[in-house]
């Protein structure tokens, strides 16, 4: 007797669970698709605690009889796919039909439907079993209830994180639907509260505007057609981005994606004029004919595959830049690379500037900067919330807006796009945002190292970089240190190297000249001659410098304040790592002086 068995469908539905319901959020994803794909114009989400006490998704949509809403929770079942559908031509949020059993075998399930007003079935269901089925008299349209989601999985109710954060996600998905079916009504409450509230709307400036409010008015159309292609969509300035990734929200033919290539254009299309680390606000609609985009790569369904990638890659990034270039939103960048000079006279500057900065630290206490710091709405990265990652200099995106933090230094005003203007307690400071951010992230990237956590960020594609023999030996023989500070290399034959990940605070620097810039310092710093925690402070301090902000880079308010919080946070905040002053204050005195008033 083989060991072999086919496994019986609880167990298969819940395994398949574990793809496709991985937190409230998926839940509330692949409910509002149901809803979308049976022509809802109205879809009211309801959630308690974040969505792991209940998820309530109720539409108007074409409902079920009595026999469907049974069998749609049995396994593949769907109305969307016949055995003739092309699974090219798929025209169906769904089509897997796997949301429904998958959700139902891991909580507390119940299915209300009806096709005409006062002619419903309700079906509940407990970690997949079916326990009742009875007619209910409720109006036409569909309202699922999921309580207690893994209630029967502890393992995974475990992995569920804090109710804010769930939320959030939940938020997210149903403000990307919205933004995907403006015609259709959303509602979405958390308990009480009502989190977003769109009506039906005429424009996508509209529909962003309910859910998104002002930032709508600030953002840049686009619109490129091709044979079989239309890309289109609206674009925040450089100066909109926010440190999260998820700025950017990319849409093929009305479904959600994620996908690297079209976030990749997009960045492309940024160019240079986004500082390190940030990631674009833009909202980008592919519409493509569907013989070239397979959108079964993915049990989630949020990933697609074209056929001609390279092709789209170009138009996205072609569309994006026309309204980047227009009414001068990409702005002049140059860029400002420390020569390295001495520090020298400029000590006393700096120095007095400490003192200005320590006799604030002692009036102030450190609470209010140390704790506004650490205050991340859900905080970034498995490595779970840490204080402000280098990117919280600007604007937020859109999302869960960060509230700006008390900073030491209130920012008046940014000169000539590169110095920051401020009002301190005892007279004006005048900080360099370059300088400054150097420390900001030289300090971050160095604690992350020296407790071997650098977040890495996987190459798109990954770089195979030719050495020149004397690099190669350096690189070699340091491989360990670059593991270390991020950089995923492999040895590939020769002197050539593969470059498959980057430490993220390098933003989206080019890695190449980034690593050939770095190995130019190893080689005039080995760690076998000058100690191991002196190469990695060149190391860093080099690759910090390329990462930040430059001189001549408009910064927002909020984004000066963030970024003086954070200056303030660091250890030494008065000189960059190369030694030059970051900032120097004008005292009140010596401004009452210069005008005899004293
Ligand atoms: P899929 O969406 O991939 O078909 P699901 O498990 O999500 O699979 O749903 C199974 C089937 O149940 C759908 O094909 C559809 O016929 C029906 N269904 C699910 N949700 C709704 C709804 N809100 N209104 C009407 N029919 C629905
Ligand atoms: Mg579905």
């Amino acid at each position: 007797m083989g060991r072999i068995r086919v496994l019986d469908d609880p167990t298969v539905n819940r395994i398949a669970a574990g793809e496709v319901v991985e937190r409230p959020a998926s839940v509330v994803k692949e409910l509002i698709e149901n809803s979308l794909d049976a022509g809802a114009r109205s879809i009211d989400v309801r959630v308690l605690a974040g969505g792991r006490r209940l998820i309530r998704v109720a539409d108007d949509g074409s409902g079920m009889d009595r026999d469907d809403a049974l069998l749609a929770l049995e396994r593949h079942a769907t109305s969307k796919l016949d055995g003739t559908t092309d699974l090219h031509a798929i025209d169906s949020l769904g089509f897997r039909g796997e949301a429904l059993p998958s959700i139902a075998a891991v909580s507390r399930f119940t299915l209300r439907t009806a096709q005409e007003d006062g002619n419903g079935t309700e079906v509940e269901v407990r970690g997949g079993k079916i326990i009742a089925v009875r007619e209910v008299a409720i109006p036409r349209g569909t309202t699922v209830d999921v309580a207690g989601l893994f209630f029967n999985v502890p393992a995974r109710r475990k992995f569920l994180r804090a109710e804010a954060t769930e939320l959030s996600h939940v938020v997210r998905w149903v403000a990307r639907y919205a933004l995907a079916y403006r015609e259709v009504r959303f509602r979405l409450e958390h308990g009480p509260r009502v989190m977003l509230e769109a009506a039906p709307a005429e424009s996508l400036v509209d529909r962003i505007r309910e859910v998104y409010g002002q930032l709508s008015e600030r953002l840049l159309p686009f619109s490129v057609d091709r044979p079989g292609l239309r890309v289109h969509g609206l674009a925040g300035r450089p100066v909109e981005s926010g440190p999260r990734r998820d700025g950017l929200q990319l849409f093929v033919n009305g479904r959600v994606v994620q996908d690297r290539v079209l976030a990749h254009a997009v960045r492309e299309a940024y160019g240079n004029t986004m500082p390190r680390g940030r990631h674009p606000v833009a909202f980008v609609f592919v519409e493509i004919e569907p013989e070239a985009v397979d959108v079964n790569v993915h049990p989630q369904k949020t990933e697609v595959r074209f056929s001609r990638s390279g092709a789209v890659h170009d138009v996205v990034r072609e569309a994006v830049a026309s309204a980047l270039s227009r009414e001068g939103a990409v702005p002049d960048l140059s860029d400002l690379r420390p020569s390295g000079a001495a520090p020298s006279a400029r000590d006393s500057i700096a120095s007095s500037a400490l003192s200005y900065f320590e006799s604030r630290r002692e009036s102030a206490g450190n609470e209010s900067w140390r704790e506004a710091g650490a205050s991340v709405p859900y905080g970034r990265g498995p490595s779970g919330a840490r204080p402000a990652g280098q990117g919280t200099l600007l604007a937020e995106g859109p999302g869960v807006a960060a509230q700006p933090r008390v900073a030491p230094w209130v920012p008046l005003a940014q000169y000539r796009d590169s110095y920051i203007v401020a009002e301190g307690r005892e007279g004006l400071v005048l900080v360099d945002q370059h300088a400054a951010h150097e420390r900001v992230l030289f300090e971050r990237y160095l604690e992350d190292a020296e407790e071997d956590r650098v977040e890495v960020q996987r190459l798109l594609f990954p770089l195979t970089l030719e050495l020149a023999p004397d690099r190669a030996v350096v690189l070699e023989e340091e491989l360990g240190e670059f593991r270390r500070l991020g950089f995923t290399i492999e040895p590939f034959g020769g002197h050539s190297f593969r470059v498959d990940g980057v430490p993220s605070v390098l933003g989206d620097l080019e890695a190449g000249p980034c690593l050939e810039e770095l190995l130019g310092e190893a080689a005039t710093t080995r760690s076998a001659t000058a100690g191991v925690a002196n190469l990695r402070r060149k190391l860093i301090t080099s690759a910090a410098c390329q990462a930040a902000i430059k001189i001549n880079h408009p910064l927002t308010d909020a984004g000066m304040g963030q970024l003086l919080t954070d200056l303030a946070a660091t250890e030494n905040p008065t000189t960059c790592p190369h030694g030059r002053p970051i900032l120097f204050r004008l005292s009140l005195n010596e401004i009452e002086r210069g005008f005899r008033r004293r």
